[in-house]
């Protein structure tokens, strides 16, 4: 079984809240694609279209990027929610089934993978 206990649950919960306020924070101020080319020409004046151009590829990469890890968030907070206790399925490896270590939470708690797994996933 896992061996959180629900002081670190409710902790993990708050900084997945937190996190995931912070990145509906970022995608609501990040300017979506469209007219934004020409809204950052006139607010930059000198910088040339071009570089408005690369300027926005870069904002919806990395749009793509808080939306990923906004989606694993949301999905370890349900995992939380719907535990109760002792059911939750965080802390575990999805891939192997071992325990993710603690520190690695701590750093990401939305990790859905152990080190090991994740490592060789992104290789
Ligand atoms: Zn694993």
């Amino acid at each position: 079984m896992n061996d959180l206990t629900e002081k670190q649950l409710n902790s993990f919960a708050r900084s997945l809240e937190a996190l995931r306020d912070e990145l509906l924070m970022l995608l609501d101020i990040s300017p979506e694609s469209g007219d934004t080319v020409e809204l950052d020409q006139t607010k930059v004046g000198r910088l040339s279209r071009m570089d408005a151009m690369q300027q926005q590829e870069m904002s919806q990469a990395c749009r793509a990027g808080y939306q990923k890890r906004l989606k694993d968030i949301q999905r370890a907070l349900l995992n939380i929610k719907q535990s109760g206790s002792g059911l939750c399925e965080c802390g575990w490896c999805e891939h192997c089934g071992d325990n993710i270590d603690i520190r690695r939470l701590e750093v990401k708690p939305e990790s859905r993978f152990c080190v090991k797994c994740q490592e060789s996933q992104e290789h």
